[in-house]
This record gives structure tokens, sequence and C-alpha cells, in this order.
């Protein structure tokens, strides 16, 4: 096989054919002198196959869990044909650059491709053991909030009593995990894990073994005083604090808790001026989640976390986790005016983040990016039927205060209707973590989903699901070596 071709000084019209408005037929243009190199085919073949290699790029671009049979039927060629679009397309590094870039881009970037290169998705599609790619720990018993969109059951929490063993259980964890992926353990729930007074202490012992812990809280309760109770929390390499409004009221509607609002900005700004006396304080950041009719808050979002940054003009927020609700779209989509009103807010927050913010790195997440770009992404929907009786243990699991390993992010919760069905076992002081899984695996064990049991999984299980199903039909129909079409 020859070496990927050069394409340092061709145009980029290649990379951006993906992207709306691009015009396909100047990127077959483009492409055709490289694909007579590449697949050593005369004119007018280059001509056919560059206009099926932009056709790809564009599918798989926008719908990255196409599988490739349905690809090829797509281009009506045969499979010697398809081979070879294949193994062209391999060999144009920007061909793949717009498929990354292209407005589903962040599927691949963000979760498929760091996923693939770990080994984990091989090892779950072939049913082997394998130590979780990324391991979830939910130390909370409790949560001050009651969110109106949380699984939580009301009034369902650990007991008090559970949470000296369950600390301890944690330990062995943090103790047994492999430390070559030092992002690969991180504390959520679940509950909140702040409502946990051994936190610290756990914290301090993983970043002693090197891993490189987020939190995912609600910071209620990252007072000065939990910080000075728990000094521990320093040792973090990041905070992710979900924000439920931008003032008293839409916290209180989201959360039932009066006056949290400010509690939680009076604690960060707090948090910010400690961290300016900090060389190696955590990585601070919000997540926010785009109400249905409330883009225009975003331009408020930007001055809030500018008020912050005022806190500490040397230590500014260092990123932002916007998402949208789309609990009340079933299919993922806007209406033509809400799309019109969002790309409009997206717009406009860019400009003020560009100029208030500029060091603030914002992750948009798949659908929020498509929209950005000018493109109504279609959400990706796991159903019952298209769920994996064996899930995904070797890429992820969470295990909660019990020490009981839950094969989805959003299961861990006590008391859950159905969730007990997606705990593959208990960690023990007899039982590792890394034997709860291999059991899993090794004794073959399925859960046959019903209806309901989707929503266990959020946004990543959905992906690695989507991911897996596809990989799992490309090999059945003989596309092994290249399943997935990018790796
Ligand atoms: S969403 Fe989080 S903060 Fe809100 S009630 Fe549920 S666990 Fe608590």
């Amino acid at each position: 096989m020859s070496s990927p071709v050069d394409l340092q000084s061709k145009p980029s019209v290649i990379e951006r054919c993906t992207l709306p408005g691009a015009d396909p037929a100047s990127a077959v243009a483009a492409l055709r002198p490289l694909v007579s190199e590449a697949a050593g085919t005369g004119e007018a073949d280059a001509e056919r196959l560059a206009g099926h290699l932009v056709s790809l790029a564009r599918t798989y671009s926008t719908e990255p869990f196409t599988q490739l049979e349905a690809a090829r039927h797509g281009l009506g060629v045969e499979r010697p044909e398809f081979r070879l679009l294949l193994d062209t397309f391999a060999r144009i590094p920007e061909l793949r650059t717009a498929v990354e870039q292209g407005p589903a881009g962040k599927y691949w970037t963000n979760t498929v491709l760091p996923v693939e290169r770990s080994g984990a998705l091989d090892a779950a599609l072939h049913g082997k053991p394998w130590f979780p790619n990324s391991v979830g720990l939910y130390p909370g018993p409790t949560c001050m909030f009651r969110c109106h969109f949380c699984v939580r059951v009301t009034g369902a929490k650990y007991e008090h009593s559970s949470v000296a063993g369950g600390n301890e259980m944690f330990a062995s964890i943090i103790d047994e995990v492999p430390t070559d992926n030092p992002a690969r353990m991180y504390l959520s729930g679940g509950l909140e894990p702040l409502t946990n007074p051994g936190l610290g202490e756990l914290i301090t012992r993983a970043a002693g073994r090197g891993l490189k812990l987020t939190m995912y809280t609600n910071s209620f309760a990252l007072t000065e005083q939990t910080l000075s109770r728990q000094p521990g929390i320093w040792d973090l390499h990041a905070i992710r604090t979900s924000l439920y409004g931008l003032n008293d009221d839409e916290y209180q509607a989201t959360t039932t808790k009066r006056a949290s609002f400010s509690r939680v900005k009076k604690n960060l700004m707090r948090f910010q001026e400690l961290r300016r006396e900090r060389q190696d304080a955590p990585r601070l950041g919000l997540s926010y989640i785009i109400l249905p009719g409330r883009a225009h808050r975003l331009l408020d979002l930007v001055d809030y976390i500018a008020e912050l940054n005022a806190a500490a003009p040397d230590r500014p927020l260092e990123f932002l986790t916007l998402r949208e609700d789309y609990s009340g779209r079933p299919d993922g989509k806007l209406a033509p005016e809400e799309r019109a009103q969002m790309q409009e807010a997206l717009s406009a927050f860019d400009e003020r983040v560009r100029a208030h913010t500029p060091t603030l790195h914002v992750d948009y997440g798949y659908a929020l990016e498509s929209q950005r770009i000018g493109v109504d992404a279609e959400l990706l929907r796991i159903r019952p039927e298209t769920m994996r009786p064996t899930a995904h243990p070797q890429v992820a699991v969470q295990v909660d205060l019990l020490g009981d390993v839950y094969l989805y992010r959003e299961a861990g919760f006590p008391d859950l209707k159905g969730a007990d069905r997606y705990i593959a076992g208990r960690v023990t002081p007899d039982t590792s973590l890394a034997e709860v899984v291999e059991r899993f695996v090794v004794e073959r064990r399925e859960i046959e989903p019903v209806a309901g049991d989707e929503y266990f999984l959020d946004g990543y299980d959905q992906v690695i699901s989507a991911r897996l199903s596809q990989m799992t039909a490309d090999m059945a129909a003989g596309w092994g070596d290249v399943r997935g079409f990018l790796r």
C-alpha cells in the first residue's frame, strides 16, 4: 500500500465539501487528480470515483452511524468498486477532515474516535473483558435540589450509614484503576457528590495516582466551609458546575430551592478568589442547558461568566458546555421560526464571548454545533429495540455508594424503577471492579430492554450504542476490516 497523498498545497475546497452551501462540483474537480493518483485510474473513472467520495464524505459527516452496506446501496455500486472507494478515501486525508469538520463532526471527534483508539469498542464488539475506559464514581448520598427533569425518585437517598463503607469501596476502585489514561475516572451522580463528607480524601487519593478527576456538581455546597473541611477538593483537575438558571426565580422553578442561584453564585465568586491563590487549582467551568424559548438568555450567561472572571482576572473560567433541552421534541427538530431564533442567538452569543470572555472554551455538543453552521441536526435516539442487551461495560460503567456497577449513566439513582436490571454486579471487599466487569462479559449476560429503558442512556451511552450497532452490522456484511468507516 502506498503512503497517503500529500495535500499540503491543494485547495481546501475538499475539506469544506461537507459544509452547508459547499459546491460539491468544485470538490469533485479538486479531487479528480488526487483520485487518479491514489487509485491509479484514468480520467473518466477518476471523475466518477471523486463524485462518490464526496457523497460518502457528506453522508458520514451528517449521519455518522450509517452502515457501510447502506452507504454502498446509496451510491449504487458493487462491492469491488465500494472497496476501491474506501481504500481511496483512506488515502486522502482531506476527505477525513471534511467528515470530522462537518455538521455531525463532534460525534466523531468528541466521542467515537477517542474511544476507538482506546481499544474498548473492539473489546465490546468481540465480547472480551476489558477494564472500562470510563469509570464514573457516584459518591453522593443525597441531593439538596429537586430538579423537575431529574429522574431521581423524590426523597430517595442512600443511608448515611452507607457512606463510610462506600468510601472504602471507592478507595479500592481508585487503587485498582489503570493509570494509562488519567482522564478515565470522574465524579458525578446520581446524586450530588459534594454531599459526601469523605469526598476530599478520595480526590487526593486519586490525584496521588496521577488521575485527573473532573467533578460534576451543582456547587450549592461548594462553600468556603466545605473547602476547609475537605481540602482534597483542591486536588481535582476540574469542577463542572451545572447551572439551572441565571436568577433566583429561574433556579427555583427548576430546582425548587429558594435563593439557590444567589448561593451558588456566591460560592463560585469566592472559589474564583481562592483559585487566584493557588497555582494548581482546579479548572472551573459551567454547563448550561438552553430551555425552549430561552435562547435569548445566552447573552446574560456571558455576562454572568464575565462577572465570575472579574473576581479573578488572572484565572478566568476555562470552559462552558452548552446543550439544548430536547425533551419535548422526539425527533430533535426545531420549528423553523425557533431554529432561526436559535441561530441568531448563537451568533450573538459567539460575538459576546469573543468580546467579553475571549479565553472561554465553549463546547456546543453535537446538536448545537450543527445548528451553528446552519444544519438542523437530527438527534440520535436509541429506542428499546435498538438497545444492545450486552450494553458496553468495556467502554463505561458507573459505580454508586453501595458498590453497584451500573451499565448506563442515567441509571445510577437509588430506587429508580427498573434500573436495578442494569446493575452488572457489586464491588465488595472480595470483588474488584475488573472482576465485576469480567464476570458480566464472560458469562455473556444480557438484559432484555423494555419500554422506558432508553431513558437510562445519556447522550454518551447513545453514541456508544449506535457505534457498536453500526460496527456489528458492518462486520456481519463482510466489511470487518473497514467497519465503522473512520477509525
Ligand atoms: S439534576 Fe442533579 S442537582 Fe438536580 S435534583 Fe437531580 S441530582 Fe440533584
